[in-house]
């Protein structure tokens, strides 16, 4: 319930680190703020109410009621009603699908009990040490317990004086009845003044926290904790009555069915926490991000505010830290990464973490975007404060992209989709931070719908791989398979990387795109080998993929999973990506290359490479542009291109291939020019795993086993075509360059 929103923010399972960024002020508000004034009123109010309660106890002690107070405080009943409102202030019952302030606590109902039977004096005493003993068992600040405790006894006095005027005044009631039924519709009215009180002091004290309208604090979540409050202020009378029995073990029975709700609702939250937070580092996840996202513009949308979206991408840092130091150190920097962040923005902010090194920062009230650059450069400067890690020392760098609602979208999806576009920039630009320009966006509606759409299919498993032979020219041996990813799109068929992957290749997508491809393929691979097939697979890859380093992760951390040896991957990248993206391009390729994993030039012939380029890079194959080697026969300029690359390359060591041969003329030719390897409908069109799986078995001689299918990623629905294994085989091991040297290990073998 919102009741103890401003304090208790963590989690029954006891994480408290990073878990909600506005867990992340404890410090006191501002001497002189709103706030300030509101919190220091309410504490100050509790603890008169404290004060009084304490001296009335004194008093009646020494007037009127004085041979009851001692049978009181020494009778078993007393303690046990104490003992439950701490436990129900110490493990609130959470509702599951809500957050810890939604939570249900028995306390309410035990003090309340402690009001009808002892007297305020007894319910504020235990509310107060219940209040206390559960924030500072939380490690919460003392001026948040105060407040906290102080709330709840300024609403039990309510309480308590509108019982008093109803002339209940007799109190203690030690031998507390219900007489007649007026008295429910009185202990009902006191009960709603309790929770008015409560409500009232508490969400103040939220919205301001939150800097959120007030009004929207006080009802945004009232209809729910009105419910929750109903039925514990409701069970009052019935723990009352059975106080008034004096029997510890009939009040200690109520402890059975609230055990009960709380280990039900606790298993569900954590169900729920967990399919809402990124595991390692406690932050929100992309769908609780979403879900978040899609809710505060609804907000804003009615109140007319504006929001900020940030999405951050680490350009530098993490792979030095992976690489010198291990994953595990990785993690531990990614966690302090996130610790960061969640420290560096207000209350009522939301930080994310999308995967890999991407986050993203949530700012729901923010009034322009000179306040969100601000936002990004306190993030900024945060990260990149130095970090020093098992004796070592990193900087860590972020490139931001800015979107604000409503100027640069209306809707969440479109939103993260802007700030993406912006953040790309200041990755190209090497900026730091971009507001997102619609100039610069060349995403047009139907591209966006086709992102929703590419995001579902994903979900759905319509992505499927197809495999094509490369085959060298001379002998017709196999020496690898190129992957080709398709979409088997529900209403347009299948669809074809040109049909979708030019549009996605600058979106966030892409990057879910290869770690379906790498993930597929690799699995493939081990297939196939484990039949005795050492067929190498290439992989394409886009420019976007070398813009960070989650492909160099995702490719290393699949090789190990597959158990697959690292020359059993090639990579295809666009020629044209290293001329235009060269500084980061080259960078990732060289750590690609340092893992191992062998690189291919594809459609060379297209970028106007420089030999230079072309010598510094750790490449061991190019291919050359179908373009050309489609007009071998009728176009001399293009035999002239075709074979000064096949001799370019040969110079170099790099084994040739040409894409496109559709024809037994034009391989006979590419075999005249000396052309190593080709590719293309003549050799073998692309096929679905079992057709490729069949294919290599047939050319191998053997027949394939059945049922030895049975790859399935972890983590989507069976609807996909399996990876297919085949018998063992005589087709060729991926091949090594026919001439020239062997690229191996170190990126700075090539350059020499
Ligand atoms: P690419 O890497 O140059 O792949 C070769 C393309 O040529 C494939 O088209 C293949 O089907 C087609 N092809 C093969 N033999 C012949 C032939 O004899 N004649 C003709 N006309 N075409 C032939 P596809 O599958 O449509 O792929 C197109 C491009 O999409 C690929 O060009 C590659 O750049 C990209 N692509 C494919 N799969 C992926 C992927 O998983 N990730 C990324 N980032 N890009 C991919
Ligand atoms: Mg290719
Ligand atoms: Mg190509």
């Amino acid at each position: 319930m919102r009741l103890t929103a401003y304090t208790v923010r963590s989690r029954p399972s006891g994480e408290e680190v990073m878990k909600d960024p506005s867990d992340t002020r404890d410090t006191p508000p501002r001497v002189g703020s709103p706030l300030w004034i509101h919190v220091t009123g309410v504490t100050i109010l509790g603890a008169f109410v404290l004060a009084v309660a304490v001296t009335s106890l004194v008093m009646a002690h020494k007037v009127s009621t004085l041979h009851r107070l001692p049978g009181i405080i020494g009778s078993p009943v007393f303690w046990v009603v104490a003992a439950m409102v701490v436990i129900g202030d110490v493990w609130p019952i959470m509702t599951p699908g809500r957050d810890m302030h939604d939570a249900a606590r028995a306390s309410v109902t035990f003090s309340f009990a402690a009001l009808i039977v002892w007297g305020l004096w007894a319910a504020v005493l235990m509310r107060t040490a219940s209040t206390l003993l559960a924030f500072l068992g939380r490690r919460k600040a003392p001026h948040r317990a105060a407040f906290n405790a102080a709330a709840s006894n300024i609403a039990l006095a309510a309480a308590g004086s509108t019982l008093w005027a109803f002339g209940d005044r007799d109190m203690p009631n030690y031998y507390w009845v219900m007489h007649d039924p007026d008295a429910i519709a009185e202990l009902l009215l006191a009960g709603a003044v309790y929770f008015a009180v409560n409500h009232f002091l508490i969400n103040v004290a939220v919205g301001l926290h939150n800097r959120e309208p007030v009004r929207r604090a006080l009802t945004a979540d009232l209809p729910h904790e009105l419910v929750i409050n109903a039925v514990l202020i409701a069970s009052a009378p019935l723990v009352a009555v059975v106080t008034a029995t004096h029997s510890p073990y009939l009040v200690l029975l109520f402890g059975v069915p609230l055990a009960a709700t709380y280990v039900g609702a606790a298993i569900s939250v954590q169900r729920e926490h967990q399919a809402e937070h990124d595991e390692l580092t406690g932050l929100a996840n992309r769908k609780q991000l979403m879900r978040r996202l899609d809710s505060t513009l609804a907000k804003a949308a009615s109140s007319g505010t504006s929001v900020g979206f940030l999405l951050l991408d680490l350009d530098r840092g993490l792979k030095e830290v992976n690489d010198s130091l291990g994953h595990a150190v990785g993690d531990r920097l990614l966690r302090l990464v996130a610790h960061r962040l969640t420290h560096s923005v207000r209350p009522g902010d939301l930080v994310a973490r999308l995967g890999g090194d991407e986050f993203a920062v949530l700012l729901p009230s923010i009034n322009h975007t000179s306040a969100a650059r601000e936002v990004a450069a306190r993030l900024r400067a945060a990260v990149a404060e130095p970090i020093r890690l098992e004796g070592m020392s990193f900087v860590i760098e972020v490139s931001i992209g800015i979107a604000m609602y409503p100027e640069d979208a209306t809707a969440g999806e479109l939103l993260v989709q802007r700030a993406d576009v912006a953040m790309y920039l200041a990755k190209q630009r090497r900026s730091g931070a971009e507001r997102y320009v619609a100039d610069l966006d060349r995403n047009s509606p139907a591209r966006l719908a086709l992102f929703g759409e590419l995001r579902r299919g994903l979900d759905r498993g319509e992505l499927e791989l197809h495999y094509q032979p490369i085959l060298t020219v001379a002998d017709r041996r196999v020496t690898g398979m190129e992957a080709l990813v398709r979409w088997r799109h529900p209403v347009r068929g299948m669809l074809t990387p040109g049909d979708f992957i030019p549009l996605v290749q600058q979106s966030y997508l892409m990057r879910e795109v290869t770690a379906f491809v790498v993930d597929a393929a690799l699995s493939q691979a081990a297939l196939w080998r484990q039949s005795g097939l050492g067929i190498r697979i290439s992989l394409n890859v886009s420019g976007r993929d070398l813009l960070g380093n989650a492909l160099v992760d995702l490719v290393q951390s699949g090789l190990a999973r597959h158990e697959l040896p690292a020359d059993a991957l090639l990579l295809e990248i666009d020629e044209r990506v290293l001329t235009t993206e060269p500084a980061h391009a080259a960078a990732t390729a060289e750590a690609l290359a340092g893992l191992g994993v062998g690189l291919s030039l594809d459609d060379f012939g297209t970028g106007y490479s420089s030999l230079v380029r072309l010598r510094r890079l750790p490449v061991r194959e190019v291919k050359i542009d179908s373009s050309f080697v489609g007009r071998l026969l009728e176009s001399p300029d293009d035999a002239v291109v075709v074979k000064s690359i096949v001799d370019l390359a040969a110079a170099l060591g790099i084994r040739s291939v040409a894409e496109g041969v559709e024809s037994a003329e034009v391989a006979a030719r590419l075999l005249a020019m000396g052309c190593v390897a080709g590719q293309g409908w003549y050799f073998g069109k692309p096929m679905n795993a079992a057709s490729a799986t069949a294919w290599l078995a047939e050319r191998s001689g053997h027949a394939i086993p059945a049922g030895t299918g049975g790859w399935e990623p972890a983590s989507r629905p069976a609807r996909r075509r399996q990876p297919q294994a085949a018998a063992p085989s005589r087709v060729e091991p991926g091949e090594q360059p026919e001439r020239g040297r062997e690229r191996t290990g170190s990126p700075m073998d090539s350059v020499r």
